[in-house]
């Protein structure tokens, strides 16, 4: 029977790295049944809002959903799409794993990191305003609720189990936010006590940031709230390889939905030029979700080969900083066409051989906005 997804393409290059996934999904032999739903500028254009009920209503009947990325208009306009779409569902575990698979460029081919970050609530909660008539001062409220830190505390703590990952480290401010960053505290402090088997230890975010960008391999699952998850997802995204490498999902008691770390980048949207590596490993996520592992492991081990074949890889990971030999840059549709090509013929049981690392100065893609 075939699984019935439901298929948010989104914006700027959303389209050409979703359209290269479900090629690359098809491929595995699994079946799927997409069912595609509008958001964003799209949906805007066909009915006026960029979250139609639709979207909702397609998500909750189908339980997994695979997304593109989605514009957010910065300092007006409309609010975040991702962030209605994670309230009004409640996908509240964000989980953005950063496994090193860029290549030789990869600063730090050691890394293997799983940031769990709350998703509902923190200062993206949308309670803000401007404190007076002349826009001279403005205020945004951080809520932290016990409820919803006890929630993610506890997936940080299952998962870490579940995986046998070596420990998790709870990530606050504790020192100067007295109550929302204490209240955080001590809901992963009482956890850590509910899983002794679990190491745990903690990390004011400031110290976290100069931690992982010196010795990453000395952490393994960091949970935290919702704004420093988001930044620290991304300091590890580049850790691993860059944006276009950097997959996600969010996870609610009863849905799931798949999508890349990155944005709509919009200066290569239409070029077929934008990575498709970061949605692709959505899918191998989504097939991990769906108890298809034998298909995971297909999507990850052709994604790595053709990695380090560097025959079929995207502008960002054929720069200088990735390759020793300089490689003529490929298209997005022409990654997937060969990723979908080796699904097949590819051993899922096989070890993924660690990257060299380069002194070279990366030439992550990320770097240059
Ligand atoms: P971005 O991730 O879209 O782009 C940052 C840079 O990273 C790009 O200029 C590009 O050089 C590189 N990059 C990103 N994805 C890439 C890919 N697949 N292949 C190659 N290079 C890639 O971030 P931004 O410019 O800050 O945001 C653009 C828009 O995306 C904004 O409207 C933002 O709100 C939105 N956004 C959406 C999501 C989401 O839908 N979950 C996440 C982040 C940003």
């Amino acid at each position: 029977m075939a699984y019935r997804v439901t298929l948010i393409p989104g914006d700027g290059i959303g389209p050409e790295v979703t359209t290269a996934a479900r090629r690359v999904a098809e491929a595995t032999g699994v079946s799927f049944d997409w069912e595609v739903v509008d958001a964003g500028e799209a949906a805007i254009k066909a009915s006026g809002t960029p979250l139609p009920e639709a979207v909702l209503d397609s998500i909750r009947k189908n339980k997994v959903a695979l997304k593109g990325p989605i514009t957010t208009p910065i300092g007006g306009g409309f609010r975040s799409v991702n962030v209605a779409l994670r309230q009004q569902l409640d996908l509240y575990a964000s989980v953005r794993p950063s496994r090193s698979i860029a290549g030789e460029g990869t600063r730090f081919p050691e890394t293997d990191l799983i940031v769990v970050r709350e998703a509902t609530e923190g200062l993206y909660s949308g309670v803000e305003h401007w404190v007076d008539r002349d826009h001279s001062a403005a205020e945004t409220v951080n809520i932290i609720t016990r409820k919803a830190s006890d929630r993610i505390c506890r997936f940080a703590f299952e998962l870490a189990r579940r995986e046998r990952r070596k420990k998790v480290t709870g990530v606050h401010k504790a020192n100067i936010m007295k109550t929302t960053g204490a209240l955080f505290q001590m809901a992963f402090r009482e956890m850590a006590a509910a899983y002794p088997d679990v190491p745990a230890d903690e990390r004011l975010i400031d110290n976290m940031c100069m931690q992982l960008v010196k010795k990453p391999e000395e952490y393994d699952v960091i949970v935290t709230t919702n704004l420093f998850g988001d930044i620290l997802s991304d300091l590890c995204a580049g850790l691993a390889g860059g944006l276009g490498v950097a997959p996600g999902a969010l996870y609610g008691d009863h849905l799931a939905v798949f999508e890349p770390v990155h944005g709509s980048a919009p200066k290569y949207a239409g070029q077929d030029r934008a990575d498709p590596v970061a949605e692709i490993l959505c899918v191998e996520l989504m097939l991990r979700h769906l108890g298809e592992k034998e298909a995971a492991d297909r999507v990850f081990r052709a994604v790595w080969e053709t990695i380090a074949e560097k025959k079929f890889v995207t502008y960002d990971l054929a720069l200088p900083g990735y390759t020793s030999r300089p490689v003529p840059p490929s298209t997005c549709s022409a990654m997937a066409q060969e990723i979908a090509r080796k699904i097949p013929l590819v051993d899922p049981r096989a070890p993924i051989p660690r990257f060299r690392a380069t002194t070279t100065a990366s030439a992550d893609p990320s770097l240059e906005t």
